[in-house]
């Protein structure tokens, strides 16, 4: 199977890779694909295991990104419990981790993202649980009971949907986040104190500026987490959620260009003309911003899926859709839009006190650069809608919510 003229593929069978294959097919990709995926299952969603599935309200099915009939029909040849071990550029191939060498005329790196560990003395106790895959989804399913502490480490999106999922499991839980505010690196100032409002309200204690020093336990056992101040939380369970960095070693060791993530064009294209990268794993140009990102998200997994197989099939490729993302954490139901660099104005559109208000971000000339919302769906629509159109707005009547917000957009 050295030969790989008309074949394209697919590394990781993710969001991004599971994706790519269906475009692919629908774009008119006539010859084979075959998906290499180190997890024992097919595509599933991830953004359900630290919501819905950790509280037990969905089957697996529902995970699922398409059902495994999808596959056979569209002669789609899915190796789970394969990793790509090496790519050899020169010879267009890929080699697995069982020796196994699969050619290749085009190949998609959708290896997505892996989780920062803990550096710190009590790393080897138990339980200390991590969120990544269904499996991680599991163990903590596992051990979350009613009446167990559960102290969680970082402050960011899945440890705070971890913290919703196990109050309403009855569970008591603290959340220890280093930075002077939860979410600090991804949400703005006004979100995130509301945010904080609400888990504590909600009875998630939440330690802010604050750093592990250790994680204390006996027999093994975890007991409790250190604080560099001094304190002990005690702890019958620690989940760490410190944010993951880009899996592009693969890539690396293959002499493609990376920089936080492998960087490619705007048509999912890397450094090589046969290689593409996708999803977690790659670093993005936004035209919008001026600047190369690399985004964790459902959207752009989606999106650059698109991009590639747009390519792939020698479509018009796409152009770059305004970056999305949501979190959903108790009743708050967060919609974000759009991407807050160089912001000169944040403009309030609602009532925090009420739960119900979005934050827009303007540039100095008043251009809607992002939004950010809190069960307000329709302000996030349409400020998703203003961010592509590079609308401008009055910041008065955005602030005055008697003022239709479709008003607003022309
Ligand atoms: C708990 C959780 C909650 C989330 N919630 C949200 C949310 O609410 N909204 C949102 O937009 N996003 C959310 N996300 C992020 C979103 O799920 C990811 O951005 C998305 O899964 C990225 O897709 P991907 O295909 O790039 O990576 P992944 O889905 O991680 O897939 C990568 C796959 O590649 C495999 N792989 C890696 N290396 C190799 C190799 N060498 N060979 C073979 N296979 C390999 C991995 O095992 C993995 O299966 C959440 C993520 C998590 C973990």
């Amino acid at each position: 199977m050295t030969d790989g003229a008309g074949r394209v593929v697919i590394v990781g069978a993710g969001h991004a890779g599971g994706s790519a294959a269906a475009f692919l097919r629908q774009f008119g990709w006539a010859g084979e694909i075959v998906m290499i995926g180190t997890e024992t299952l097919m595509p599933y969603q991830r953004p359900p295991l630290s919501k819905a599935w950790l509280k037990g309200l969905v089957a697996h099915a529902d995970l699922e990104l398409r059902p495994p009939t999808f596959y056979q029909t569209n002669h789609i040849d899915v190796r789970v419990g394969a990793t790509a071990a090496a790519i050899d550029r020169a010879q267009r191939t890929v080699t697995q981790a069982d020796g196994t060498v699969v050619g290749y005329e085009r190949m998609i790196l959708a290896t997505g993202s892996r989780l920062r560990r803990l550096a710190v003395p009590g790393v080897e106790l138990s339980p200390i649980l991590e969120l990544r895959d269904i499996a991680d989804a599991d163990k903590i399913k596992g051990v979350l009971r009613p009446g167990q502490r559960l102290v969680i480490v970082g402050g960011g999106y899945v440890g705070l949907e971890v913290a919703a999922s196990a109050i309403a499991i009855g569970a008591t839980v603290t959340v220890i986040e280093r930075e002077a505010r939860l979410l600090a690196r991804v949400a703005s100032a006004a979100l995130s104190e509301h945010v904080l409002a609400h888990h504590r309200t909600k009875g998630v204690t939440i330690e802010l500026a604050a750093s592990v020093a250790a994680i204390e336990g006996a027999a093994g056992k975890v007991a409790g987490v250190r604080l560099a101040d001094g304190r002990t939380i005690a702890a019958d369970a620690v989940l760490v959620g410190i944010g993951a960095a880009a899996n592009d070693g693969l890539a690396r060791a293959a002499g493609l260009v990376c920089a936080d993530g492998i960087k490619v064009d705007a048509a999912a294209r890397t450094s090589d003309p046969h290689i593409y990268a996708i999803g977690d794993c790659s670093c993005r140009p936004f035209t919008l911003y001026w600047r190369d990102v690399r985004l964790e998200s459902v959207g752009n997994a989606v999106e650059q899926a698109k991009q590639a197989a747009s390519d792939i099939c020698g479509k018009p490729v796409p152009l770059a859709e305004v970056p999305w993302f949501w979190s959903d954490q108790f009743d708050m139901r967060l919609q974000m839009a759009g991407l807050a660099f160089d912001v000169a104005d944040t403009v309030v559109r609602g009532a925090p006190n009420d739960g119900k208000f979005a934050v827009f971000h303007l540039k100095d000339d008043g251009c809607v650069q992002a939004v950010e919302a809190v069960n307000m769906t329709p302000e996030y629509m349409a400020g998703r809608v203003m961010i592509g159109k590079r609308t401008v707005v009055d910041a008065v009547r955005l602030a005055d919510v008697t003022v239709p917000i479709k008003q607003l957009m022309a």
